[in-house]
């Protein structure tokens, strides 16, 4: 089964309104949602905002559900000088900016694992590349390394620094890397897109709630649509 996970409400409706047959279940608190979406058995969930939120809820999603394709849709902050606000990025890579271990390991490296960067899979980030092109052939797309850490970030001088320490991240959110590490532990293959709802600058959290307003539920319904309409019968 597929997993369809947006961070925000208003996604999570635009994606339920796609499906014909949805049918609540509630595990850890949290309502899951199993039906059909272009004939494909899927499991729509709201990952609840932060990192530890949201592995929570990819755990559930792999022990309960046993889902072995998670796609992750949400908004965040732009970093590259190149990333407008409106355009989707797709993450080929996740690190937890805010993970320092050091000096017993590496600064960004998630202790026990020997890495910092956890890469998505590469066939399912593919079919996702396809679907937003697909959906939103207006907006700008970039793919590339997503930054996560259970911060906001709102301010230039913080924006600076991340892209100081991370000259190729494209953009910062507060889930995707926690679910990657999820996913890399069970073996789900994992796809993320985002589209940019705010440059994490001064301006941020206005551009924020704007933008999950009025373009980001049109923006998850229409790359998920396009996800499901080209889904192919058997298991990818
Ligand atoms: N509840 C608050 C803030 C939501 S947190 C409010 O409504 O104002 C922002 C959500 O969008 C998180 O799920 C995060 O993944 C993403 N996001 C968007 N812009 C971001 C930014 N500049 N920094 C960090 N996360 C951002």
């Amino acid at each position: 089964m597929l997993a369809l996970v947006s961070a925000m409400q208003e996604e999570l409706s635009a994606v339920l309104a796609l499906m014909p047959d949805e049918r609540r279940e509630r595990v850890a608190g949290r309502e899951f949602w199993v039906g059909h979406l272009h004939g494909q058995p899927v499991v729509a969930v709201l990952s609840r905002i932060g990192k530890v939120a949201a592995a929570t809820t990819a755990t559930v999603l792999a022990e309960h559900f046993g889902v072995r394709q998670l796609v992750f849709t949400g908004v965040a902050g732009g970093l590259g000088a190149q990333v407008r606000r409106g355009d989707v990025v797709v993450a080929r890579r996740f690190v937890q900016h805010d993970l320092d271990a050091s000096p017993l390991f590496p600064r960004y490296e998630v202790p026990l694992y020997g890495q910092a960067m956890f890469p998505t899979d590469a066939a399912l980030t593919e079919r996702l590349v396809r679907a937003a092109r697909r959906a939103l052939p207006g907006a700008g797309q970039h793919e590339g390394l997503i930054l996560s850490g259970d911060q906001f970030i709102d301010s230039a001088s913080e924006a600076m620094a991340l892209q100081l320490a991370f000259p190729d991240a494209l953009a910062v959110e507060m889930e995707g890397a926690a679910v990657a590490q999820v996913c890399h532990d069970y073996g789900i293959a994992y796809a993320a897109v985002r589209t940019i709802s705010d440059r994490a600058d001064d301006e941020a959290h206005g551009d924020f709630v704007s933008f999950i307003d009025q373009v980001a539920s049109r923006h998850t319904a229409a790359i998920v649509e396009a996800l499901l309409a080209a889904w192919p019968g058997g298991p990818i």
